[in-house]
Parts: C-alpha cells; sequence; structure tokens
C-alpha cells in the first residue's frame, strides 16, 4: 500500500482526536461577545479603524444609491474584507479541518499582529512574565510559580501533545518526559496573547526559555519552547482564536517536522512488509492468501513466498480450496 496514503489517514486521524481533545480540554467556541471584549481591549485601535471603515462604506453606500447604482457597487464594497478574512483564518484551517467552529462575526475576528500595535513600538515587542517551572502535568501543560507567589496552571498556546496522562497514545510519554527534562525547575518567560485563560481557568501562554527581543521568527525556533516542540515532531499544531500570533510560523513548523519525519510523524503505524501477493508451505503444493487460516499455520522457516498466482504455478503449487487465490 502506499505509504503516503497510510501516513495521511494517521494525519488525519491525530488530528481529529487532537480537536476534540482540545474542545473537551477548554478549547471553548470562541464566541464573537467575548472576541469582541478580547480585542477590543487589546486592538482597541483596530476595532475602531474597523468602524471607520464600516462608516465609511456605508456613506460610499448611500452616495452610489443616490447615483442609481447601487446594485452594482455594494457587492465589491464588501468583498476585500471578506478575502482578508480567509486568509487570517487559514492557519486554523489546516490544523483543524472539522470541528473547530468559525467566529461568528468574522470582521471582528481577525486581531493582526499585537507586534504592530503602535503602543508596543516604544518598548520590548515582546512582554514577558517570568515564573518558576515547579511541575510538569504532560507535554503541554506544567504548573510555574510567579514572580507574585502565585502558582499558576499554563497551557501551551497553539500546540497539543499526544495524551500521555488519561490514555496514552503514540509518543505521548516520549514529550511528557521531554517537557519535563527540559523544564522542570527553570526559570521561562510567558507570554500571553488576546486571550488569557481557557474555560477551566489556565493560563495560556507562549513559554520563552530565554527573554525574547523581537519576538522574530529566528527568535522563536531558538527560544520558545512551543515552536521547538512543533519543530522536534513532539506536538502539532492546535490553533484555537483569538490566541493566533505566531499561528502562521507554528504551520511552517510543522511541515517541518513532517516532511523530516521528526518525533511522532516518524511514528505513523507501518504496515508490515509484504512479502508477496499469496504464500505456501515448502511441505505442501497449496498456496494462500497470506489471511487465509491455513497459511496462518504454516511454520515461518516452511513458508514460501510468492509475486503472482503465475510464479505460484510455475513452481508446481496449486491455488488453496478455501482462500481460493486466483489460478
Ligand atoms: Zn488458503
Amino acid at each position: 500500500m502506499p505509504e503516503k496514503f497510510l501516513y495521511k489517514q494517521h494525519y488525519d486521524l491525530t488530528t481529529a482526536r487532537a480537536v476534540q481533545r482540545a474542545i473537551a480540554a477548554g478549547a471553548a467556541p470562541v464566541d464573537s461577545r467575548t472576541l469582541a471584549d478580547l480585542s477590543g481591549r487589546r486592538h482597541s485601535g483596530q476595532t475602531v479603524r474597523a468602524h471607520l471603515v464600516s462608516i465609511c462604506a456605508l456613506l460610499l453606500l448611500f452616495v452610489a444609491a443616490l447615483a442609481g447604482c447601487g446594485a452594482e457597487t455594494s457587492p465589491p464594497a464588501e468583498k476585500p474584507a471578506a478575502q482578508s478574512e480567509e486568509a487570517a483564518v487559514s492557519p486554523a484551517a489546516e490544523s483543524a479541518p472539522s470541528g473547530e467552529p468559525a467566529p461568528a462575526e468574522p470582521a471582528k475576528a481577525a486581531p493582526q499582529k499585537p507586534a504592530a500595535q503602535p503602543e508596543d513600538l516604544n518598548e520590548s515587542a515582546v512582554k514577558t512574565l517570568p515564573a518558576r517551572v515547579t511541575g510538569v502535568v504532560d507535554g503541554d501543560t506544567v504548573h510555574v510559580r510567579l514572580e507574585s507567589g502565585k502558582d499558576e496552571k499554563v497551557r501551551f498556546i497553539g500546540v497539543d501533545t499526544p495524551e500521555s496522562t488519561r490514555e496514552v497514545e503514540p509518543y505521548g510519554k516520549e514529550t511528557a518526559a521531554h517537557t519535563k527534562k527540559r523544564l522542570e525547575g527553570k526559570t521561562v518567560y510567558l507570554e500571553l496573547d488576546a486571550s488569557e485563560r481557557d474555560k477551566y481557568g489556565r493560563l495560556l501562554a507562549y513559554v520563552w526559555l530565554s527573554p525574547p527581543e523581537d519576538g522574530g521568527e529566528a527568535e522563536v525556533r531558538a527560544k520558545m519552547f512551543n515552536a521547538k516542540l512543533l519543530l522536534a515532531g513532539f506536538a502539532q499544531v492546535m490553533t484555537v482564536p483569538p490566541n493566533v500570533k505566531y499561528a502562521d510560523l507554528f504551520v511552517q513548523f510543522q511541515r517541518e517536522a513532517r516532511e523530516n519525519g521528526r518525533g511522532l510523524w516518524g511514528a505513523a503505524p507501518q504496515e508490515p512488509e509484504a512479502k508477496g501477493a499469496f504464500v505456501g508451505s515448502v511441505r505442501s503444493n497449496k498456496y494462500h492468501y497470506p489471511d487465509c487460516r491455513w497459511a496462518g499455520r504454516i511454520s515461518p522457516a516452511n513458508e514460501i513466498w510468492f509475486n503472482s498466482a503465475a510464479d505460484a504455478r510455475a513452481q508446481g503449487y496449486e491455488p488453496c480450496g478455501v482462500c481460493r487465490p486466483p489460478g
């Protein structure tokens, strides 16, 4: 069987599982009101701009209607917004093709990179909270103590690692052990995104191993634990809007890991290597499909494999009357 096909199946299956688990684990559908609140709080400049654009569009429509060609002008006025929205949401679509609810009001659901906000330009582009990792729950969840002395459970943003606690998935134990080895007892720097917590109250964060400066791609690769999990194939991308600051990079990192068969991408189930189309025993003259019950009784030492029925015939074998391979 084509290996690619199996591999794709595995990918879809694990992705679908990841999404189900994410939703069960608190990646609640983001309702548009919450989203508007969050993006309003953190991206107020953008919201104001969005309103201005809407008002301008309305004015244009009004003028166009007066001129008697409203029907022709209105669709083009709305189209660009819809297109840019599609582009902004596509990373989520790639990682979560099914079941990921789309925000109801897309125009407000596309917070752009916070780094571009004017208030951030004067200071360091990336703000972080120092914290010490006091315990590791699994590959993507840890306990930390903040400088204030407050304890928090932290779920890493944008990634999902194979299950290692309630049920164990392939590569789950390895990932949990890796996170424990790299993070336990260490000081990390937590960067938050638009939404601070999930519905279980867990803090949602990008976990930097040392303080970031510009938050550019090179730095993300070198210093951010979420990204390193993806690059090494310890995790898959899981994008939950509105926390999408690094979503495009994360999708790129996952692709790199997958193309290089790193980590869980190399652990995809392999079909047992087929030795031939039909099997017989050196102690008889019958040949069988490999799944025939009589084939199952042939001791491995006595197996003889044939690539085709003609091949078997040529060596003096007859088709089995039970599994009836072609003659
Ligand atoms: Zn048979």
